[in-house]
Order: C-alpha cells, then structure tokens, then sequence
C-alpha cells in the first residue's frame, strides 16, 4: 500500500480559488518556500567563499529569476539564449557562467560583454583560446562518477557526454598552454543523486584535477542536490554532504597553499518542491476485470514531460471540487490528455501504466500535481495537440496569488508559420 500524498505549500481552498480565478491547468509557486531553500544553499558549508548559481534552465521564469537575483543567488546559463534571458532579466554579465552541450555562435561577444565561459569539450577549449588567447577560462571536466537518480539524469561517468573525460587532462594542458590560457576554474557536474559518498568522491577527484593547473582559484561542484519528491523519496541535506566537502577544500589549501572558492550550481535543490501544478478531472475510463482505471487530467506531457521522459513519480492529490465529501482510496492510473500512449502520468519505468494508491477521484475534482517547480515547465513539450503553454501564478509572501506567465493564446501558437501562396 502507497503512502497518500498531501499537499506541499497551498491549502485545499486555495487551490479552488486558485483554480477558479485562472483556470487549470495552472503552475503556482511559493515564494516563501523558493527564498527558504536559497538560504539554506547559501548556508552550504565551505573554507573560502561561497558562490551559489541557479541552473536557471530548471525554471527561467522572470519573476523566479528576479526572485533569486534579490537573494544574491548567480546564474548557470545552459545555452547563449539563457545567458540572453538572464541578462534581459537583470543579472550582471559577470554573474552569469555559460555550460553549454553545444558551442555557443554569439561567444565572442558574451564573452566581450563580460559572461563567464565554462569550456566542456576539447573542441570548444580550443575555439576558446584561438578567439581569447592569453585569457583567463574555466573547463567542465567528467570526472568519471554519477549520480543521477536515473540513468536519464546521470550526467557524469562513460555514459554521459557531458565534459571533458578526466583522462584527457593532458589535452587540456596542451590546449592551455597553447593558446596561452589560464585555468581558473574546475567545473563537474554529477547528477541529481542523494549520495554523500559520491559527492565527496567526486569532490575529491574534482579537487585532484584542479591540483594540476596551479592557477586554478575556483571548483565547481555543479548541481545535483537529490529533492525527493514522492514521501519515501531521500532529501540532500545541504549541511550533511556540505561539512566533509569543506574539510577537502581545507586539505587542499593546508597542502598546496591555494585557498579555492567554492560554487555550487543547484536548480531542483531550489526550486523542485515550490512548484505545484493544478489541473481538474475530465474522463474516467475503465478498462475491466485485470485492466485498469484510467483518470484523464486536463493537462498532460505539454504541461510536465517528466513522466513520458523519465517515468518520474510526481505526487498527486485529489482535491474534491466540493469540500468534506468523504472519499475512499483507490488504486487508479492517471493518464495525461494527449493523443500519445505514452502520456501517462503515472508509469512504469520503461512505459506502460503504474497505477497510484490516491483518494478516490470524482469528474471534476481538482489534482494537485506536486513537485513542479523545477523541469516541468521548463521543459515540457509544448503545443503538443496545439494545446496552450500553461499559465504561470506565484503565491507571494503576502498571501496574493499572482499572475507571473499568462496562458499563451491561438494566435500565439502559429504566429511564426507562414502560409505560402501555392
Ligand atoms: C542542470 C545543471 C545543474 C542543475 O542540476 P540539478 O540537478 O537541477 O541541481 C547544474 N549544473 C549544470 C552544469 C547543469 O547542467
């Protein structure tokens, strides 16, 4: 028997008033709840300095960003076009570094501009130094561990193309030398996984690397903080893997004399559990003795892709649309309103459906799709069935529901194609 999930940040009759003023399906975040895990980033242990980036394209919303921005927090872009957000929403050049799976067309001129570059394949090292020779960079290694949750989010080990593999650090060497670079900072990255072992081992090697380029002054551990979402899922305590990391950092520094600043790059760890994305009953279908009980949402993997793509757990929770009808629990699968088999919110690992112990639900009721605010809107397939990209609302620290993204219109969803004479 599954434990029944509740609500994480609004109360039931928020979400019917929610609901009924801007309609489902709707994300609404918490500011209260995004400014108390900045903090609790912020207060990450370390030896000599701390710089806290959010991996922004977890969630590049403007108001999210101008949130983190008043707390001090700095930006990892993944791409030039979120280093162009993230200066169009107010952050200094200086603040934002680019870690980018692709070499950005616009470098010269972000880098002009004053934006940190973080180099993570040889190729793009070396486009680096034949632009910028004589300059200061920073190189993403893989340091050959992961940790990824799944083997989707596992981002470092033989299996992931994310860096430069750690055996080619004479390349790199070579590289820097040649183009007359100084390497100021280490960058890894290891995946969203929980444990506090891999973290001090990939610590450790990350550290092993930046003792080879004595002008080194900063390491960056990348994100990876584990959020659990579902109750039996494991949280990253910040203090728990952050106080042998910062031991490393002080062993570093009593036997080499160099005093490294430490960056972490977060993105679910700030925003995962402030995110909730409501949406209401539409259909209920079944499919018979040894079937299933199929719920339809009104929202789907245009909304959170996680599902289909991962067959990520997100919790659920029924929100009768009349309030105190009492209800008794059911296993039910909940499906996503696609025209895609494999819009199904709740799976198995591989596909297929996965039914989920919640109360049981009525046409109508409203479900509470928690442990949305990182991924999910971010990167949903969007207009999928040419449904609308869904509004956006942030419950403030005033009790006040906000609109921060409205809901895109039909014009908006063809408005770059071209019906050509024919
Ligand atoms: C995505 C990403 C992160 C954030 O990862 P989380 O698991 O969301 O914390 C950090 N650094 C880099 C380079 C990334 O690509």
């Amino acid at each position: 028997m599954q434990s029944i999930e509740n609500l994480k940040f609004l109360t039931r009759s928020e979400v019917r008033k929610v609901a009924e003023t801007f309609g489902t399906p709707v994300f609404v975040y918490t500011r209260s709840g995004i400014e108390s895990s900045c903090d609790a980033a912020l207060a990450f242990p370390n030896a000599f300095g701390l710089t806290v980036r959010f991996a922004m394209k977890a969630n590049p919303n403007r108001t999210i960003l101008e949130i983190l921005k008043r707390k001090g927090i700095q930006i990892d872009a993944s791409s030039e076009h979120e280093v162009k957000r993230a200066l169009a929403a107010g952050f200094l050049p200086a603040d934002i570094l680019l870690t980018s799976q692709q070499l950005a067309a616009s470098l010269k001129d972000l880098v002009e501009q004053g934006v940190q570059f973080n180099a993570c394949s040889l190729r793009q090292l070396e486009e680096f130094g034949k632009i910028f020779p004589g300059r200061e960079v920073s190189v993403r290694f893989n340091p050959g561990l992961g940790s990824g949750a799944t083997k989707k989010t596992d981002v470092g080990g033989r299996t992931s193309s994310f860096g430069i593999w750690h055996e080619e650090l004479e390349k790199v060497q070579s590289l820097v030398s040649r183009y007359d670079l100084k390497l100021y900072r280490v960058h890894t990255h290891i995946g969203s996984g929980s444990d506090p072992e891999v973290w001090k081992a990939v610590a450790q090697h990350t550290l092993d690397i930046a003792s080879k380029f004595p002008s080194c002054r900063i390491v960056n551990l990348g994100g990876g903080f584990k959020v659990g979402r579902m109750r039996e899922e494991k949280t990253t305590d910040p203090q728990v893997i952050g106080v042998p990391v910062k031991q490393l950092f002080e062993t570093f520094a009593a036997e080499k004399g160099t005093k490294l600043r430490m960056e972490i790059e977060p993105g679910s760890f700030l925003m995962v559990n402030h995110g909730a994305i409501l949406s209401k009953v539409d259909d209920i279908v079944d499919t018979g003795k040894g079937g299933f009980t199929f719920v339809k949402l009104d929202m789907g993997m245009d909304v959170n892709t996680r599902p289909a793509l991962y067959a990520a757990k997100h919790p659920l929770v029924v929100i009768p649309a009349r309030e105190e009808e009492e209800r008794k629990t059911g296993d039910f699968v909940y499906v996503g309103h696609c025209c895609e088999s494999g819009d199904l919110l709740t799976q198995e690992e591989g596909g297929g459906p996965l039914s989920r112990t919640t109360q049981e639900p009525r046409i109508g009721d409203f479900v509470v799709m928690e442990g949305a605010g990182a991924y999910c809107s971010s990167m949903s397939v969007k207009n999928y069935n040419s449904y609308p990209e869904t509004p956006e609302v942030l419950l403030d620290t005033n009790g006040e529901f906000k609109l921060i993204r409205k809901k895109q219109n039909p014009e908006q969803i063809v408005q770059n194609e071209i019906l050509v004479p024919l």
